[in-house]
């Protein structure tokens, strides 16, 4: 049966009530702190105007008033969506005006950023309201736009959702330019948290790293896997994410027993050399989402730390958090061995299909599909690309989404990753359309042509983005000019880090841009660098 997912970590605050529910640097909250805070926010969120089916924005750091922000939020029956103060006003404020929100919640600190966001979206009506003031925040309770929390009422507050309802929206890159709003219900993240916390076997005596940001979906299973578990939660600190040294002091100190996280940055640890020999004793589980881990750095972890058990999580945010799952049984023999995505979590099915939605033979490369639990509604307000991905299931009743990964079932009965079917990529974990990079050159006038391409590297970041350009006339544009204008729109991880300028782009033999000879260009630019250093 599906649950609201405040539900469980209501009965934990009953259970253990001062049991740490987080460890926000030297901020400890309990379970019945963070129960009592979150129903006060709550009802002076609903006391400001927000009820059943309204959405929320917020612009906070992570923190734990971030949590009991997001807490709070589902308490007062809306859904969540963070907002990445790091991402241009001009971005974000695209999602503000799409997610069309009852109130944006910021903190002191984020207020002018917020205020900036109103004014681009053009909703300068949108409430604001603050969390965070230090006065309150002192004594572990936050105040909200004025109003001391402690005065407020701390009992449970009755809520008229239904575990369908959405527990949130989360914005991904969208190929035509805008990103685009994924809905997510209670009852979603339920089934998958049901299933994982009973397969990592999560418990109260767990210490789980919370150092994904809180506008992946990665996050929300760092967030409500430790909380429905009554584990502890513990947040990676913004300054300890940049420095392997310090990460793994982190991990060390703080006696982590299961760390999330994309790969590039175990590939990032693992290049810095950061982790010894049998490392991070308390360590348990270490689990992977998003993006290939290559080989020799999953190698090069399971060689150091034999004592931790190694799990491949596969899935898009549109089927909630990962839909496949594959524990790794033994260190892979050669660096080559590819690491498969598995099987489907329970409640969840992967499918490989042909172009007319017909089953392939296993071993055969198709479409990979996801139908089940995690699936969402579709994407917000957009019943044109809500149609176009999720689509009827061929001869059955239900939907079923189309990934734009490629796959294949091995002897095995695992399935396989084999790439993207279109123009979207992970870059140090993020994911991209390159469609959004062109849309926003597009926009500049100093451009006649332009393109991106991604051109796969063997560092930590994955892909490389490229751009090819011709500038318009005789001005004199370079990268650096390039990079300024991009910046007013693309936030940092959507920058093209390497450039080169044309005089006409090439085309292929129907008039398109050929993007695998500009691949080649930029390839064969790299190896004349390598040659040359
Ligand atoms: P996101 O919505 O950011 O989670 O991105 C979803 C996409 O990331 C998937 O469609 C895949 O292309 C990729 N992805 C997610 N998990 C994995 C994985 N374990 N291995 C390879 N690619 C993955």
């Amino acid at each position: 049966m599906s649950r609201l997912l405040q539900e469980p970590i209501a009965r934990h605050a009953c259970l253990a009530p001062l049991a740490t529910a987080i460890v926000d640097g030297g901020r400890r909250v309990t379970y019945r702190e963070l129960e009592e805070a979150s129903n006060r926010l709550a009802r002076t969120l609903q006391d400001s105007g927000c009820s059943r089916g309204d959405r929320i924005c917020f612009a906070i750091p992570k923190s734990a008033d971030a949590i009991i922000t997001i807490l709070a939020i589902l308490k007062a029956d809306c859904a969540y969506t963070p907002l990445d103060t790091s991402s241009p006003a001009s971005r974000v404020a695209h999602i503000v005006r799409s997610s069309d929100p009852r109130l944006v919640i910021g903190t002191p600190a984020t207020l002018a950023f917020v205020e900036q966001v109103l004014t681009e979206a053009g909703s300068p009506d949108v409430r604001i309201g603050l969390v965070g003031d230090r006065r309150a925040s002192a004594a572990g309770s936050i105040a909200f736009a004025g109003v001391d929390l402690r005065e407020r009422p701390a009992e449970p507050i009755v809520s008229l959702n239904a575990p369908s309802d959405p527990a949130y929206i989360f914005f991904t890159s969208g190929s035509t330019g805008t990103p685009k709003g994924v809905v997510i219900s209670h009852s979603n993240v339920w089934h998958f948290v049901r299933w994982a916390n009973r397969y990592f076997d999560l418990g109260p005596n767990d210490r789980v790293s919370g150092y994904t940001p809180l506008h992946f979906d990665l996050s929300v299973y760092d967030v409500f896997g430790t909380l429905t578990a009554g584990a502890e939660f513990h947040l990676v600190p913004p300054e300890a994410g940049l420095a392997p040294a310090k990460l793994a002091e982190f991990i060390r100190a703080a006696r982590l027993t299961q760390w999330f996280s994309v790969p590039s940055l175990l590939t990032y640890l693992a290049k810095a050399d950061a982790i010894r020999p049998n490392d991070f004793p308390s360590l348990k589980r270490l689990l992977w989402c998003g993006e290939v881990l290559p080989t020799p750095v999953l190698r090069h972890w399971m060689t150091r730390l034999p004592h931790v058990t190694f799990t491949n999580l596969y899935g898009p945010t549109e089927a909630t958090i990962a839909s496949s799952y594959y524990t790794v049984l033994a260190c892979p023999a050669d660096e080559q061995s590819p690491i498969p995505i598995g099987v489907s979590c329970e409640g969840e099915e992967l499918l490989v299909l042909d172009e007319h939605r017909r089953p392939v033979p296993p071993g055969t490369i198709g479409d990979l599909y996801i139908a089940g639990v995690g699936l969402s509604t579709g994407y917000w307000r957009d019943p044109e690309k809500t149609k176009a991905a999720f689509v009827d299931r061929p001869g059955g009743d239900d939907r079923i989404y189309k990934t734009g990964d490629l796959a294949r079932v091995g002897d095995d009965g695992l399935a396989y990753f084999l790439g993207r079917n279109d123009s979207q990529i992970k870059s140090r974990g993020y994911r991209i359309e390159l469609g959004e990079i062109e849309t926003a050159l597009n926009a500049l006038t100093a451009l006649k042509e332009s393109a991106v391409v991604a051109v796969q590297s063997d560092g930590f970041e994955g892909a490389t983005i490229c751009c090819a350009y011709v500038p318009a006339g005789a001005t004199d544009v370079t990268p650096i000019y390039l990079r300024q204008a991009l910046g007013k729109t693309l936030p940092s991880y959507m920058m093209p880090t390497k450039w080169l300028a044309y005089d006409l782009l090439p085309k292929n033999a129907n008039g398109k841009v050929d993007r695998p000879l500009l691949r080649e260009h930029f390839r064969q630019r790299d190896a004349r660098a390598d040659r040359t250093a």
